[in-house]
């Protein structure tokens, strides 16, 4: 089993998760002709794909989804809330998930975890393939005691780390968007980020991934730091996401 991230960030979300040459995407935050591109750079094989799941509807999660999943002939996973949200409720490709689902999707086992953010219904996904079990995780404003007890004994976590919140108080972004952002249903802080990864038991673990670390609102080096610490005891390196860049895979 492997997987990779295609870009994270506020401006798009992908994660390839493969395992015996089958696959399956958790977001399409890009275009289909982006997507397809950034496929090719992680020299992954668009023709393995399966299906793509889909966490909730902001733009850098669901823009590219159906475009993807219609040119590539493959169905769409999402929670009904989403499939509302984006008008998909009457397509054909369309496969609904609750939380709490387990599902078989390309070989791989994926539950779909229900997570306190300000969208109508959204998911986020652990999968387990051949014993192993990758926890992919974004947009959440707070840890629940939920959330917390879904993700215990990955192998491999890719996470939220979003911003700082002295930068976010003193950034750019308006007050109403600051209260949104650092608020319950918006995005996990570096602090927060770390307390779930204090939070979790994982003796096996073996990558830990930050993804949609805010331009504006925070710096790799507060993320890098706040991580390790919490990580520390493993002394294994923390990997940093980044928008415009297809990440390294991580492989078992
Ligand atoms: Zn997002
Ligand atoms: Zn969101």
């Amino acid at each position: 089993m492997r997987y990779v991230s295609l870009g994270s960030g506020s401006k798009g979300n992908a994660t390839l998760l493969e395992h015996q040459g089958r696959s399956l995407l958790i977001d399409c935050g890009f275009s289909r002709k982006t997507l397809l591109q950034r496929l090719e750079l992680a020299r992954a094989d668009a023709g393995q794909l399966e299906a793509v799941l889909v966490t909730h509807e902001h733009g850098d999660h669901a823009k590219g989804a159906l475009a993807l999943c219609e040119a590539l002939d493959i169905p769409l996973y999402c929670s009904q809330g989403t499939a509302i949200k984006m008008d998909w409720t009457e397509h054909a490709r369309w496969r609904s998930l609750t939380g709490g689902d387990l599902t078989r999707v390309a070989g791989m086992s994926v539950a779909a975890v229900t997570v306190p953010h300000d969208a109508r219904e959204p998911l986020q996904f652990v999968v387990e393939a051949a014993g192993l079990r990758v926890g992919v995780l974004s947009d959440l404003g707070s840890l629940t005691p939920h959330v917390i007890a879904a993700y215990q004994g990955c192998h491999g976590l890719q996470l939220e780390a979003n911003h700082d919140p002295e930068m976010l108080r003193k950034g750019p972004y308006p007050p109403g968007l600051q209260a949104r952002v650092a608020g319950p249903y918006g995005h996990l802080s570096n602090a927060q980020c770390a307390e779930l990864i204090r939070r979790i038991d994982w003796p096996g673990v073996q990558y830990l991934t930050a993804g949609h670390i805010s331009e504006k609102n925070n710096h790799p080096d507060l993320v890098g730091q706040a991580l390790a610490l919490a990580f520390g005891s493993t002394s294994r390196p923390v990997h940093l996401l980044a928008q415009d860049q297809v990440a390294d895979w991580c492989e078992f």
